[in-house]
């Protein structure tokens, strides 16, 4: 992965899902929680993504470069994980997913981005993205904020796995998605059996070449956040 050597040295933590940090209180947990809302129409097939089975899902990309490519990569890790296809689409009355430019009131800073979560109220299929996060984050950092967004969409939640993309803050060594992340995922959407056969997946491996690697063997790169003027998305 281009970057993480030079992320590595430096000791960065990337703190781009800061703001997942914040865990709903017992009380909380009581009553529903209801997603954030935007003025932004959303794809008429957002409800597919609460389906069991994804079959074509379009994601409209309504955001500028470097998110736009982010996204293009994440949909392109994703379609090597899931039986269904996800795909590019400008139609608004056929897609599924639109990432949309976060407005202040749901991407405070430093928050990068935001999904919405598909098991709560008013979820309309939404990830929200911030221009101003974009500037400090390089292209690997906010590809790999697509995939965890995109995973929330398909109704993954925060791993405690540090090496889990599903982690709530980005880390060098968040890269994969681990068995917990899989089988959850599993219980949800029909997946590729090869993902179920082997467990764990890089999002760093070509979508010709799915590369499974255990990140028990892998050296921590951990190191206590030194959250760079932090970027962090809530969801
Ligand atoms: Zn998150």
């Amino acid at each position: 992965m281009p970057g993480v050597t030079h992320k590595a040295l430096s000791a960065v933590v990337i703190a781009s899902w800061l703001g997942c940090a914040s865990q709903p209180t017992a009380g909380e947990r009581l009553e529903r929680q209801s997603n954030w809302k935007s003025p932004d129409a959303p794809c008429a097939n957002f409800a597919d993504l609460r389906k069991p089975r994804l079959r074509n899902i379009g994601v409209k990309i309504d955001v500028a470069e470097p998110w736009a490519d982010g996204f293009r990569r994440a949909i392109r890790f994703w379609n090597t994980v899931l039986a269904a296809t996800l795909h590019e689409e400008t139609d608004l009355s056929v897609c599924s997913i639109r990432i949309i430019d976060g407005a202040p009131d749901i991407l405070d800073h430093p928050v990068a981005a935001r999904s919405q979560l598909t098991d709560w109220a008013d979820f309309t299929g939404k990830i929200a993205v911030s221009r101003v996060a974009a500037k400090e984050m390089n292209n690997d950092e906010i590809y790999a904020t697509a995939v965890h967004e995109i995973g929330h969409l398909l109704g993954l939640k925060h791993n405690a796995n540090i090496h889990s993309i599903m982690y709530f803050l980005d880390v060098d060594s968040s890269d994969v998605l681990d068995r917990k992340d899989i089988l959850n995922l599993s219980r949800r959407h029909e997946l590729r059996p090869a993902i179920l056969a082997n467990g764990v997946v890089s999002i760093l491996a070509s979508s010709s070449e799915i590369a499974l690697k255990d990140p028990s063997v892998q050296s921590p790169r951990w190191s206590p956040p030194s959250r760079k003027p932090a970027h962090g998305s809530a969801l």
